[in-house]
C-alpha cells in the first residue's frame, strides 16, 4: 500500500522531495502533450494535495504547457517532475520515474485511452477514460 512516506527526486538530484499519506490518484495518461513532455509512450503520474509535497532543497523550473497547465523539471538535468492543472485545483502529479520506490504505487486508471499509441499492448482490467479521467 502506499500509506508510508515516499521519497523522491530527478535525475541528478538537485530537487528531492519528500510526501506522505495515501495519494488521491495513480494515473496513466496517454495524452499527446505528456507524451511530448516526457519523451515517453505513456506517462504515470501519483497525485496528491499540492500542499503535501515537501521540497528538501531547491525548486523545479515552471513552464505553462498549455493555458492553465504547468509542468515543472529539473533545471540542472531536465526531469519532468509535476503537472498541475487548474482544472484540478489544489493538486499536484507527480511523475512516478521521480520516486525512489515507484513499485510501491499501485495504478488506478487510463485517462485519455483514446489517444493510446497502437502498438503499446496493456492488458490490465483498469478503467480507460477516453478523455481525461477528472471531470472538468
Ligand atoms: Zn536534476
Ligand atoms: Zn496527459
Amino acid at each position: 500500500m502506499n500509506e508510508g512516506t515516499h521519497r523522491g527526486g530527478c535525475r541528478c538530484g538537485t530537487v528531492r522531495l519528500t510526501v506522505g499519506g495515501e495519494p488521491d490518484a495513480v494515473v496513466y495518461c496517454h495524452c499527446g502533450d505528456c507524451r511530448r513532455s516526457n519523451g515517453a509512450p505513456v506517462s504515470l503520474f501519483v497525485g496528491y494535495p499540492r500542499t503535501w509535497i515537501e521540497l528538501e532543497q531547491a525548486a523545479p523550473k515552471v513552464y505553462e504547457s498549455a493555458p492553465g497547465v504547468r509542468r515543472s523539471f529539473c533545471g540542472e538535468c531536465g526531469t519532468p517532475m509535476f503537472y498541475e492543472d487548474e482544472a484540478l485545483a489544489g493538486e499536484i502529479y507527480v511523475a512516478i520515474g521521480v520516486f525512489d520506490d515507484p513499485e510501491a504505487f499501485e495504478p488506478r486508471e487510463h485517462s485519455w485511452f483514446s489517444r493510446k499509441l497502437p502498438w503499446l499492448d496493456i492488458w490490465d482490467d483498469l478503467p480507460r477514460h477516453e478523455m481525461s479521467s477528472k471531470p472538468r
